[in-house]
């Protein structure tokens, strides 16, 4: 699969995530999504607060906030669900390690 054709499946997954979100009483705004590698370094060079191999440079994350009955809900555990149901399709959950926002399909090795 090429580097395009994982972009264009990522964007089609958030979807079913953001629909079962939705389905399931959440309410969601964007964080980061795509991080312009003119702001912050292309892959593996660190020039912002992005980790340098970041995949929201390569389209391929998003970081979610979560809301349920208008309270914004920060914790881990409040995304696990959505976290759960992101697995269940195959993409790679943030709560796995401590950025439960986070939202991805691995590339490279890199989540
Ligand atoms: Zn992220």
């Amino acid at each position: 699969m090429t580097l395009g054709q994982k972009q264009r499946k990522f964007t089609e997954m958030i979807g079913r995530l953001i629909a079962w979100a939705y389905a399931n009483g959440y309410e969601l705004t964007f964080g980061d999504a795509y991080r312009d590698p003119r702001v912050h370094g292309q892959v593996g060079q660190k020039s912002s607060y992005s980790a340098a191999s970041s995949l929201h440079k390569e389209r391929l994350a998003v970081d979610f906030n979560l809301f349920r009955d208008g309270r914004y809900l920060t914790r881990t555990e409040d995304h696990q669900p959505l976290g759960e149901f992101w697995e269940s399709i195959g993409g790679t959950w943030g709560g796995r390690f401590k950025d439960g926002n986070h939202y991805s399909l691995e590339h490279g090795g890199r989540k």
